[in-house]
């Protein structure tokens, strides 16, 4: 079993910190914000005082943080004494830059590195199920492996460095279009008098089949399961949404690759989000069609 220092005890890094716990590890915890240590300690997590006191000494380092300025912040920490043959996990979802910067200062002092974004949400990090996208050497993924296990349920090694986040941001571009796409399919067929749970049947077993429609559709009363019967609550936040829409924008800008739908899918959520929905589920911006409708039509 490991000593891991595990670090960002948010809405994702708490959970996954407990399934390591579960899983017989012995898991070192810090996170900056008061409550999140209450609540570490209030789930039975060993806490740290700092955020050198939950590296030293641990054979495995996992960072689960808001941005990639986060990230950087505490792996550069002069303070940090990292084991000399430590491995280092970053779980946060963060900007390719941040990214290639993440594994260069780490790899430059000889440690072994990840980067590991994740999908799945609060319910996949509690119940241990969450998708990992891994990026970096056959040797670092070889010795994350166990640990990822214990968190989630597909671990799919994606590439060299890097290639985690790429793959998340791409798939997270691709969810954040097609759930776009499919609001507008079922405002419109709403206003051509179409039935939605017909539209549902016919585009379902059609060309127009997607999992933003069979799995997660955004319109009540179509997949009992989506957060759209539950007032949009739990699921994906639309700010969280957002913001990968930006990160996949950057990534766009800076490799050169055409990205309208992205770019147009960002500035829908960024108004949803300015509306006062950012903490809905990101189904719910199949509300923002309404708006665009003139009074009394
Ligand atoms: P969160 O804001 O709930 O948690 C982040 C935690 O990091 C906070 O508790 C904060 O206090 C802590 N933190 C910030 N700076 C710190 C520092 N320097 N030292 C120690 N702790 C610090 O965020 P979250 O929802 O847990 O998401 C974490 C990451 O996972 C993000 O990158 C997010 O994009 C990604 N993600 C989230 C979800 C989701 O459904 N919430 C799903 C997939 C991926």
């Amino acid at each position: 079993m490991a000593v891991i220092g595990f670090i960002g005890l948010g809405n994702m890094g708490l959970p996954m910190a407990c399934r390591l716990k579960e899983a017989g590890h012995a898991v070192r915890c810090f996170d900056l914000d008061a409550g999140a240590m209450e609540r570490a300690h209030e789930a039975g997590l060993q806490r740290s005082a700092s955020t050198s006191e939950a590296v030293a000494g641990a054979e495995v380092v996992i960072t689960m943080l808001p941005s990639g300025r986060h990230v950087l912040e505490v792996i550069n920490d002069p303070a940090l004494r990292f084991e000399a043959d430590a491995l280092v996990i970053d779980c946060s979802t963060i900007d390719v830059e941040s990214c290639a910067a993440f594994h260069a200062a780490l790899g430059g002092k000889g440690l072994l590195t990840l980067d590991a974004p994740v999908s799945g949400g609060v319910g996949g990090a509690a119940a241990g199920t969450l998708t990992f996208m891994v990026g970096g050497s056959d040797d670092a993924f070889g010795r994350a492996l166990a640990l990822l296990r214990a968190m989630g349920r597909n671990i799919v090694h994606a590439g060299a460095a890097g290639a985690g986040q790429a793959a998340k941001i791409c798939n997270n571009m691709l969810a954040g279009i097609s759930m776009l796409a499919v609001s507008e399919a079922l405002y419109l067929a709403k206003r051509l008098g179409l039935d939605p749970q017909k539209f549902f049947e016919i585009a379902s077993t059609s060309s127009g089949q997607c999992w933003a429609l069979t799995s997660y559709a955004p319109e009540p009363g179509l997949v009992p399961s989506a957060p759209a019967n539950r007032g949009y609550e739990g699921g994906f936040a639309s700010e969280l949404m957002l913001k990968d829409l930006r990160l996949a924008e950057q990534a766009a800008v800076a490799s050169r690759s055409p990205a309208l739908l992205g770019a147009a899918a960002a500035s829908v959520y960024a108004m949803h989000c300015a509306a006062g929905r950012g903490r809905l589920d990101f189904s719910s911006v199949i509300q923002m069609l309404g708006t665009a409708q003139p009074a009394g039509r």
